[in-house]
């Protein structure tokens, strides 16, 4: 199936070099947690984000100091669009603007009068910069909260649509929206009803998520369920772990709904049984290192690693390649046809030359 036939039409945004929303790719973003004023570590991080596959790059900007960043890692290397997250101060939204930064992320009613809201889109639209509001469960405006007596998904979706007409106001569409909460069925629900209410972009995340265990199952539930439905134009795996693995997780996920020309490669191994005479799983977590360590991940294709020869090539057939346990043996094969025998200790050596080979 072509996942863009069941995809939400949104309106399409320009986020520096590359668009969110419309037939765009869904882009995976990550945070930097380095200190923005730490411009020598925040680089390191943006570039290594990027090598990972990392489509845009927020950076938290806490003051005016923190700006001086964002020129410097335009100047030196990184070419991923930067996202400047900033919290109530109108001002630095303003300098972020004019110091080059490819989007903002502020939301319009916390940064005080319609003056101020006014001033930011003063600053953004000639530029073509557009504004991610951020809606969170944890910080609902407190007469919206107050109304709906808990963040439900129709608070969130009333703050989300009350940021944006603060913008839409001043004729400023180039809007994104993101309503995070940090149960997967508040989101799933919130973001549901939002796609009924407007036409901008959606960014998906589970906020809070946990662990790179637990948060890549919770953010699998609730990005999963969306971009099932179509919903989703962007989205960050938050992790209490490195932002790197934020990429393999969102990775992760477009490879399980099989998102394809987005994923890549999509490792599928069986859970192991009584037919299993080889050691599968430290198989398993050895070609997962092995392939990352030889930089083949990113190849659009599905590799099996089966346990057993009886039922492993017949339950792989929709991989491209992959290796089935015998007895201190394993068949490799390739969309289901045997290829040849291969010793155990040689099976992810060979299997990775023979990936490198298709
Ligand atoms: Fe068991 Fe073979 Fe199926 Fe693996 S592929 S679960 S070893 S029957």
């Amino acid at each position: 199936m072509d996942y863009n036939s069941i995809r939400r039409k949104t309106r399409k945004i320009r986020v520096g070099n590359i668009f969110i929303g419309g037939d765009a790719p869904i882009a995976i973003q990550s945070m930097t947690n380095t200190d923005t004023h730490d411009k020598k570590a925040t680089l390191e991080q943006v570039l290594s984000l990027e090598s990972k596959g990392c489509d845009v790059v927020r950076i938290t900007v806490p003051d005016i100091d923190a700006v001086e960043t964002i020129p410097y890692l335009k100047h030196n290397g990184v070419t991923a669009p930067i996202v400047a997250d900033i919290h109530f101060d109108y001002r630095i939204a303003i300098k972020c603007a004019e110091a080059g930064v490819d989007k903002i992320r502020i939301n319009p009613g916390n940064i005080g009068s319609d003056d101020r809201v006014y001033e930011v889109v003063k600053a953004c639209k000639p530029a073509g910069i557009p504004i991610r509001i951020g809606v969170n469960s944890g910080s609902l405006e407190k007469d919206i909260l107050a109304r709906h007596g808990a963040p439900t998904a129709e608070a969130l979706c009333e703050s989300a649509m009350y940021h944006a007409s603060l913008l839409e106001k001043y004729d400023f569409n180039d809007i994104v929206i993101s309503i995070k909460a940090s149960n997967p069925y508040e989101m799933i629900r919130a973001n549901r009803r939002l796609a009924t209410l407007c036409d901008y972009p959606l960014h998906l995340g589970v906020t809070e998520a946990g662990s790179k265990s637990m948060g890549s199952i919770k953010s699998a539930i609730g990005i999963g369920a969306l971009l099932s439905d179509g919903i989703g134009d962007t989205v960050r795996v938050s992790l209490t772990d490195k932002p790197e693995e934020e990429i393999e997780a969102a990775r992760n996920i477009f490879n399980a709904l099989g998102i394809k020309g987005q994923s890549g490669m999509d490792i599928v191994s069986c859970p192991t049984c009584g037919r299993t005479k080889i050691d599968l799983i430290s198989l398993v977590a050895e070609f997962e290192r092995r392939a990352k360590e030889e930089g083949i991940t990113s190849m659009p294709i599905k590799v099996a690693l089966m346990g057993c020869v009886v039922n492993g090539p017949g339950e792989a057939r929709e991989a491209d390649i992959g290796i089935a346990g015998g007895i201190g043996e394993g068949l490799l094969f390739k969309k289901g046809q045997t290829v040849r025998k291969i010793k155990e200790d040689r099976l992810v050596d060979e299997l990775i030359e023979e990936i490198k080979r298709l």
